[in-house]
């Protein structure tokens, strides 16, 4: 018999730090023991017990399709099957180049990279090597991978000098870095105005979802590019997460295309691996062709634009139609809708922040604007309310900080398994 999930974990403890390859997926702040899983198809999830989930986590973002869609499948396996791997130029990256240069148009030129993380360092390079200055301006509570430069995000309060976040995180590393509350205007006024001319750019998600969601107010990411370009620094939109999952074109083709505004540079990654690991930073020919082998700036990558991830990428992208996105958008509210109700009826305070088709929940009554605020939340509330779902079947994000990701194979009969959970985790909830 196939080893239990307990078994799983005791023995991925004795070879792995804390049983895992990336810490969320230990269960450390909700409690217990993470359920292995065996094999997963559409909205579903299958654990080595062989009990079976709807999945509210899509691989924390890149699942949009379902899992194993047989689109992506059949690509990826024409694909590996003709080598996972060349180290060379393949035409699969540059047809999912063309692709996401066709879908956003200030993405004129694309570099990939195997992580998110990867991308954004990229992106902080090529800005610091276009500007000549040094400082990096990031808002609390925004998730940009782990590099160094970006594990920091402490400081609470105005603009604070950054202190690391990680041990191993050199103050030296930490001081470039510049903290400021999410969606403050006014501190990012007075911060250019004093710092200015040391600022290389700013960096933000283009709709903060890593410490669960906070919609932008209204007019930041647009003021993001006008203060940045009065000061002759850059705007990085980190769309690792939002990019290809909100719409065609990302939440830049939401909100900048509409507005008129156009960060510098772009970061991708989930939406656009279909699974596998890739992600990419984009933007402008001016930009990015200082990258080498056309530019100075170093940046490279053995595994960068192999063939199985980019042709993974590309049928991902060719396969989400109006349709799926329509789907999205409108399986999102369901769920919402419908996990709302049962908070509601059994007492459980909470508010549901929604920006396009990304949504979470927090259990408190601070309306949340910032980091801070969201820190206000009753994390054992949800931990009781994800158990009970769990054991319910349905398979949530296993923290208070992450958003809830939909897919084009959630279908009603999904619904109906998420609506039945809901009632017990609320009562679950509304006792802690
Ligand atoms: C996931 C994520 C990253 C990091 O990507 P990895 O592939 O995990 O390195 C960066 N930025 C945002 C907004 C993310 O959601």
């Amino acid at each position: 018999m196939e080893p239990s999930s307990e078994e799983w974990f005791a023995r991925a403890q004795n070879v792995i730090p804390g049983g895992v390859s990336s810490p969320v997926r230990a269960f450390r702040s909700v409690g217990g023991t993470p359920r292995y899983v065996a094999h997963a198809h559409g909205s579903r999830i299958t654990d080595t017990e062989g009990r079976e989930y709807v999945d509210l986590v899509g691989a924390w973002g890149p699942m949009i399709l379902g899992h194993a869609h047989p689109g992506v499948v059949a690509q990826v396996t024409r694909a590996v099957a003709a080598s996972a791997s060349f180290g060379a130029p393949c035409p699969p990256e540059v047809e999912l180049a063309e692709e996401i240069a066709r879908r956003v148009a200030p993405a004129e030129r694309v570099r990939f990279t195997s992580s998110g993380t990867e991308a954004v360092m990229t992106a902080l390079r090529l800005a610091r090597a276009k500007t000549g200055r040094d400082v990096v301006v990031k808002f609390a509570g925004c998730y940009h991978g782990h590099a160094d430069s970006l594990l920091v995000a402490a400081g609470s309060g105005v603009a604070t000098l950054g202190l690391p976040d990680s041990p191993g995180v050199t103050p030296g590393t930490a001081q470039d870095t510049l903290v400021l509350p999410y969606g403050d205007v006014a501190a990012l006024e007075e911060l250019f105005a004093a710092r200015g001319s040391e600022i290389a750019c700013v960096i933000t998600e283009a709709v903060p979802a890593n410490m669960g969601v906070v919609p932008p107010p209204l007019g930041f990411n647009a003021r993001l590019a006008s203060i940045t370009r009065e000061h002759g620094a850059l705007l990085i939109l980190d769309e690792v997460m939002t990019g290809f999952r909100m719409s065609a074109a990302g939440w830049w083709g939401i909100e900048g295309a509409t507005e008129g505004w156009q960060p510098d540079l772009f970061t991708y990654g989930k939406v656009i691996g279909g699974g596998m690991p890739l992600a990419a930073v984009a933007g402008p020919a001016a930009t990015m062709d200082l990258l080498a082998p056309a530019g100075p700036v170093y940046q490279a990558g053995t595994l960068s634009g192999n063939p199985v991830a980019t042709t993974a990428g590309l049928a991902t992208l060719r396969l989400c139609t109006p349709q799926v996105y329509a789907h999205l958008d409108a399986t999102a509210g369901a769920v919402r809708r419908i996990i709302t109700e049962a908070l509601t009826r059994h007492g459980v305070i909470h508010q549901a922040p929604q920006a396009g088709n990304l949504f979470s929940f927090f259990f408190t009554a601070t309306p949340v604007r910032t980091y801070d605020d969201a820190r206000t939340q009753n994390t054992s509330a949800f931990a009781a309310f994800f158990h009970s779902m769990l054991d319910g079947g349905v398979w949530l994000p296993p923290s208070a900080y992450e958003a809830w990701f939909v897919s084009a194979a959630h279908t009603d009969d999904d619904l109906a398994v998420i609506e039945s959970a809901a009632h017990s985790a609320a009562a679950a909830a509304a006792k802690v």
